[in-house]
C-alpha cells in the first residue's frame, strides 16, 4: 500500500484529500502546518507528498527541499493557480501540480501518474533485476527467489524506498531495528550479508561518514580509486 503525507491547513480540503486517497487504498497521513511536516517526514518515509503552498510554519516550497534529498515525489495542491507560481512548483522540482478547486478524479489520476513515473505504483519496488513484493514479502532476482532474512528483507526495502538517497546509518537502523543505534557493526554485517546474496558489491555504495546510498541506474559508475 503507497504512503502519502498530506500538508494542508483547510480541514475541509485536507479531509476530503484523505477520505478520497483512502477509499482508492491509499494509507495517508495528514499534517496542518509545515513544522509537523518536517517533523513526521524525519520520522517515516511516503512514496508520495502532497503539499499545499501557503501554510503556517513552513511553506510547501520549504517542504519540498526537505524532501528532495530522500527521491520522495511531490504535487503541490494550492490555490495560486498563476503561470507563475506554476512555474516555480514545477522548475522546483516538483513532479506535478494541481489547482483549487479540482476534481477528486483529477487528483487520482495524477497521484496514480505520479506513483508509476516514480516506480513505486502497486505493490512492488524493482531495481537492478531485483524485485521486492511489500505485501508478499517477497523477493525475486532476474525471476529466481532470493533468500531473505526478515531484517534483510526490512533493510533491501529501506534502500529501496529511498533510491538514490544517502541514507544515515542511525536513520536506517532506526527504521530497521526500532531502536536507537549503539553499535554500527551489526548494521554494517548486515548490509554486507545483503551485497553478497545479491552480488550488489557496487550497487549499495557506503557512503563516507553517512551511510549507504542504492545506486539509480542511470547512475555513472564510481570512479575506481587504486
Ligand atoms: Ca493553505
Amino acid at each position: 500500500m503507497n504512503r502519502i503525507l498530506i500538508v494542508e491547513d483547510e480541514g475541509t480540503i485536507a479531509r476530503l484529500i484523505e477520505v478520497s486517497l483512502k477509499r482508492a487504498g491509499y494509507a495517508c497521513t495528514v499534517a496542518h502546518d509545515g513544522v509537523a511536516a518536517a517533523d513526521l517526514i524525519e520520522a517515516q518515509d511516503f512514496d508520495l507528498a502532497l503539499l499545499d503552498i501557503m501554510l503556517p510554519g513552513l511553506d510547501g516550497y520549504e517542504l519540498l527541499e526537505y524532501l528532495q534529498p530522500m527521491g520522495t515525489p511531490v504535487i503541490f495542491i494550492t490555490a495560486k493557480g498563476s503561470t507563475r507560481d506554476r512555474v516555480r512548483g514545477l522548475s522546483l522540482g516538483a513532479d506535478d501540480y494541481l489547482v483549487k478547486p479540482f476534481e477528486v478524479e483529477e487528483l487520482l489520476a495524477r497521484v496514480g501518474a505520479v506513483l508509476r513515473r516514480a516506480g513505486r505504483g502497486g505493490q512492488t519496488l524493482t531495481a537492478f533485476g531485483v524485485t521486492l513484493d511489500v505485501v508478499a514479502r517477497q523477493v525475486t532476482q532476474n525471476g529466481s527467489p532470493v533468500d531473505l532474512t526478515p531484517r534483510e528483507f526490512a533493510l533491501l526495502e529501506q534502500l529501496m524506498r529511498n533510491r538514490g538517497a544517502a541514507l544515515y546509518r542511525d536513520v536506517l537502523y532506526e527504521r530497521v531495528w526500532g531502536a536507537e543505534l549503539t553499535d554500527t557493526r551489526t548494521l554494517d554485517l548486515h548490509i554486507q550479508r545483503l551485497r553478497k546474496k545479491l552480488g550488489w558489491q557496487e550497487q549499495i555504495e557506503t557512503v563516507y561518514r553517512v551511510g549507504y546510498r542504492l545506486r539509480r541506474e542511470d547512475d555513472t559508475p564510481p570512479a575506481r580509486g587504486k
